[in-house]
């Protein structure tokens, strides 16, 4: 199998990608600059999600039973195709012709809007990077940035194409005509959806954490609102809701709060008439189940702030398409692997430098690479390609790797001796002018055991 992640090839592309990934490095640095503040909210908000995942299934029943004394009405869905059932149900009740939507990785998982559209539905993505794509029929390319690959003036050209507005590329232009667009959008719908970034259980309260108030329209405007989550979503009590509301943000954009933040309970009956008339959840297992008693219980700890992307030296080159799914990044490479219903993710595993970054900057100190290490050890890729072919047959023998370390060991002193400017032209030119190559040691470890065993 060729591995799908490869260096994106376009470099304008590629110089968007290393300009974005810096900048919400940057951001979660300011974020988390402080180092006792920063394990404040990481134990916290840890032991909070542990508690839940301890004893999921009885946490979940308290949400339900708070939910529904609120008036909203709970559904579990085992899979996709249960959720994109009951939430086409919903909409077909309401006699909804036109949908809008705020931004949910969930929805995205089990392919909602195709199902929603195919039933004769107008679905709007609401959140400005989700409706750039929808208009470009792409999926996203970063969990927070969903078009953060296309320029001002892609925008611009898009917009004259699919809407017929002819706008300059300007920024604050170029959003003004989107929220013209959507402000109707908003007000014709008679069904809005989110998804749910934590929802605490005690207290039946779901939050929508967006930076661009389009989540409180869609919870808010429409008669009818489904709110959308993964069954890991939840915490047990609001204190922890609130520390996570705050951590969350922190560790993606590097800001105490999120714009904006709507706390999310039953219809409006409940508010003083405020908000919806029905609210329906959406409890999405899709696989959660079998993750949480498998040795990678750990993802679902996961807080999707993509802060695992932005340090990833494979996502920084190879950028969010290439990972095939709707999620990305290390995280993406595990989850993709585990969820029910999704595209092959053999090969995603090991497409890793394992180099640890993901789980040094993890607010949640997920064990990112031990997970896809594991991952691999299950599906082993046999090697590709003529070197790591070569590689393979020559640790797999021990003659054959004695033979080749007795070669290595003089000509790597030979090629160190040579001053760096007698070094040959080629590709490794550049390479070796900035490094020294390794000895070979006398004997391996292996070589003295063994001998010692009289194995050798
Ligand atoms: S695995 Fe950690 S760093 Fe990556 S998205 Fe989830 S919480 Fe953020």
């Amino acid at each position: 199998m060729q591995p799908r992640l490869k260096p994106v090839a376009d470099q304008r592309l590629a110089s968007i990608l290393a300009s974005f990934t810096t900048r919400f490095q940057q951001f979660r640095q300011m974020g988390l600059a402080e180092p006792e503040l920063a394990l404040y909210f990481k134990e916290r908000a840890r032991a909070a999600k542990l508690t839940f995942l301890a004893d999921a299934g009885h946490w979940l029943g308290v949400l339900a039973d708070a939910l529904e004394s609120q008036g909203a009405a709970v559904h579990f869905a085992e899979n996709a195709a249960e959720a994109r059932r009951v939430i086409l149900g919903i909409c077909q009740a309401a006699g909804a012709k036109s949908v809008v939507k705020s931004k949910s990785m969930v929805c995205e998982e089990v392919r909602l809007n195709p199902a929603l559209e195919q039933a004769g539905l107008t679905v709007s993505e609401t959140d400005l990077g989700e409706f750039i794509i929808q208009l470009a029929g792409e999926t996203p390319f970063h969990i927070l940035g969903p078009a953060l690959h296309k320029d001002r003036r892609q925008v611009a050209e898009l917009f004259a194409e699919k809407l017929g507005e002819r706008v300059s590329d300007e920024p604050a232009e170029l959003t003004q005509c989107a929220r013209r667009v959507l402000r109707k959008r908003f007000l014709e719908a008679e069904v809005g959806i989110s998804g749910v970034n934590i929802a605490a259980c005690q207290s039946g309260t779901l939050a929508v954490i967006t930076n661009e108030g389009n989540g409180r329209f869609c919870t808010s405007l429409p008669p009818v609102h489904i709110a959308v989550m993964g069954l890991e979503k939840a915490v047990p009590t609001l204190a922890d809701l609130a520390l996570i509301a705050e951590y969350l943000p922190r560790a993606a954009i590097g800001a105490p709060l999120s714009s904006y933040a709507s706390w999310v309970g039953g219809p409006a009956a409940l508010y003083g008439g405020h908000g919806p008339r029905q609210s329906h959840v959406v409890i999405l297992d899709n696989g959660r189940s079998g993750i949480l008693a498998s040795p990678y219980w750990e993802i679902l700890l996961c807080l999707r702030c993509a802060s695992c992307l932005n340090h990833c030296p494979v996502y920084g080159l190879a950028g969010g398409h290439a990972y095939g799914g709707i999620y990305t990044g290390p995280m993406g490479s595990v989850l993709t692997a585990l969820l029910e219903d999704q595209p092959p993710a053999d090969d995603l595993p090991h497409a890793s430098s394992l180099c640890g970054l993901c789980r040094e900057k993890c607010p949640m100190g997920i064990d990112l690479p031990g997970l896809l290490l594991r991952l691999r050890q299950e599906s082993p890729r046999p090697p590709s390609g003529f070197l790591p072919n070569l590689a393979a047959q020559v640790l797999q023998s021990r003659a054959l790797f004695e033979a080749t370390c007795q070669v290595a060991r003089p000509a790597l002193a030979a090629l160190e001796m040579l001053p760096r400017p007698a070094l040959p032209p080629g590709p490794w030119r550049g390479w070796r002018q900035g490094r020294s190559l390794p000895q070979v040691p006398g004997s391996t470890l292996l070589g003295s055991r063994g001998k010692e065993d009289g194995h050798g």
